[in-house]
């Protein structure tokens, strides 16, 4: 039994007292111990504050950049024991282990190349400057500069490596010290990926520290300089936005919650269009990969209604194909839930679903009397504007389909139900429909993805996060917002607008003109 420790004032320390046990979701064996009690948040949040800040700050971007580079590098290095401990630790297959820690290193590369568009100072130039007063001599200019303060991040347990990484990412380039914690479930693998980071020595004492466990105090400990990065359900993340001390110091927290995904069926889409393919992998793709747990999978499908039969039968036929199990063995394509808890939640969640539904495969049963396995599920709404479809979050391999009536203003009034999401998909070949849609729903999104018969063998599917594009939606996707290149970074800046004598103004901070 291996007992995970948090690294924090320059030292690795196992947490005191009643630990929370980590089991192979696959075997229910017991593989971990882990506990946060009796780690010194204090003196973490000091450390980073007066030793990791400024060392950061002592070099510009582009040196920051090069540092992710290095550190995706450090990381990559250790791929293949990563993929086998996130297939022994997370349940993953080893394409889905994939999916997180080749996210987390090309994230982390990404922004490694964005920085090299960056001058090598201690700001960033925001926009034009411009005359404030009644001749140009009164002129202001935007900047940003790094907050002197600590990123906290608290992860969720879906993606542990990439979940770190690219908030790490974004926080280091900017020149943010981190405290990281990550999701106690899967927490043997973002426990490893500290290691191998702190071992590298690539960054400076007070860059990096990690606390693994429960750490519910993290927030008592912020103030006005630090800002929080949150990803998990949108019930932690209203518990975290009313912690009284970070209300008190204002302290910036960026949530990235839970969605309700909906994938639309464009009516113009028939069975022969290449979109129409695209359509199916991608909704098969979404309910099986990582077993459902990714928050941009899709969990409604809105199909014209003359439609329904035909696309309820081809998905099911992919469904049906997908091979579940031991995700060590190379033919599986889904493994297990992550947790015990995740079981229960999900088998619950299909249960109230199916309540309102008819199941069309899969089902809210356990499907093995070890490990904790469900079967990719498939429901079709017996009523699509029954509310439990609009605002129950299964996080597992479930979606259902949702018949409309092929007109825009229908798929439009359906997807916005959710509430709130990080993606939409729109498949279509039609772009009157599709503009139409995706001005339609992009108030309520944070992304929209259009597959269309010319994207058919290009685009990387919906579900997947670039870090060229923002990541994050309001209302219930948390109203926070991540990655999309360089704006990934604002929540680490302060903005000011300099005022002043234009000639000082633009030769100190006006960019080029410098
Ligand atoms: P969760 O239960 O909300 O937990 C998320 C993180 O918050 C974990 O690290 C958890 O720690 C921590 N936490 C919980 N209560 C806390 C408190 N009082 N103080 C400080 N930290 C606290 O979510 P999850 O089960 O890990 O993840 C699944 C959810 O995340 C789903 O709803 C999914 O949609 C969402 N998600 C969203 C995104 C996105 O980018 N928008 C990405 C992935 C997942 P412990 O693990 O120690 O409890």
């Amino acid at each position: 039994m291996i007992t995970l420790e948090s690294y924090t004032n320059g030292r690795w320390q196992g947490g005191s007292g009643e630990s929370v046990s980590l089991r192979n979701p696959t075997t229910e064996e017991h593989i971990a111990e882990v506990s946060s009690h009796g780690v010194d948040l204090a003196a973490a949040f000091s450390w980073g504050r007066e030793q990791g800040g400024p060392a950061l700050r002592e070099v510009g971007f582009r040196k920051r950049g090069e540092c992710l580079k290095a550190l995706s590098t450090a990381i990559h290095e250790h791929r293949e024991e990563l993929l086998d401990l996130s297939i022994q630790s997370a349940g993953t297959t080893r394409s889905d282990a994939k999916f997180d820690i080749d996210g987390a290193t090309g994230t982390l590369a990404a922004y490694a190349h964005f920085a090299k568009a960056i001058e090598e100072d201690a700001f960033l130039v925001d926009g034009e400057g411009g005359q404030l007063g009644r001749t140009p001599r009164f002129w202001g200019q935007h900047i940003l500069v790094p907050k002197h303060g600590i990123a906290v991040h608290i992860n969720a347990f879906n993606f542990p490596v990439w979940n770190m990484a690219e908030k790490m990412a974004c926080s280091l380039l900017a020149g943010m010290p981190v405290i990281e914690k990550p999701g106690t479930p899967t927490a043997m693998l973002a426990w490893r990926v500290a290691q191998i980071i702190v071992e590298s020595g690539l960054l400076p004492g007070g860059a990096f520290q990690f606390v693994c466990g429960g750490a519910r105090t993290l927030l008592d400990h912020t103030g006005p300089q630090d800002c929080v990065a949150f990803t998990g359900s949108s019930r932690t993340g209203a518990h975290l936005r009313s912690n009284a001390n970070a209300v008190r110091h204002n302290v910036h927290i960026n949530i990235e919650a839970d969605s309700l995904n909906a994938a639309i069926l464009g009516p113009d889409v028939d069975a022969d269009a290449e979109a129409y393919g695209l359509f199916l992998s991608n909704v098969q793709l979404d309910i099986t990969q990582k077993a459902g747990q990714k928050c941009t999978a899709v969990r409604r499908i809105l199909v014209p209604e003359e439609r329904v039969d035909e696309v309820a039968q081809d998905l099911c036929a992919h469904l049906e194909r997908v091979k579940v199990g031991d995700p060590a063995e190379r033919e599986t394509r889904m493994g297990p839930l992550a947790s015990a808890a995740q079981l229960e939640d999900v088998t619950r969640g299909i249960g109230r679903l199916a309540a309102e539904a008819e199941v069309l495969t899969g089902g809210p049963e356990r499907t093995s009397e070890k490990g904790y396995f469900v079967a990719p599920t498939l429901l079709k709404a017996k009523d699509p504007g029954q509310g439990v479809f609009h605002e129950i979050e299964v996080f597992g391999p479930c979606a259902t389909i949702l018949p409309y009536s092929g007109e825009a203003g229908d798929a439009i009034a359906l997807a916005n139900r959710g509430g709130g999401g990080l993606v939409a998909s729109l498949y279509s070949n039609k772009r009157g429909f599709a503009e139409e849609v995706c001005l339609g729903i992009s108030p309520w999104h944070g992304r929209v993805w259009i597959g269309s018969d010319k994207l058919a063998d290009q685009a990387s599917p919906p579900g997947t996060v670039l870090p060229q594009s923002y990541h994050g939606g309001p209302g219930r996707a948390g109203g926070g917002g991540e990655l999309g290149g360089l704006r990934g970074l604002e929540p680490y800046l302060q903005r000011t607008a300099v005022q002043g004598f234009q000639g000082w103004v633009e030769k100190a901070f006006g960019g080029a003109e410098k």
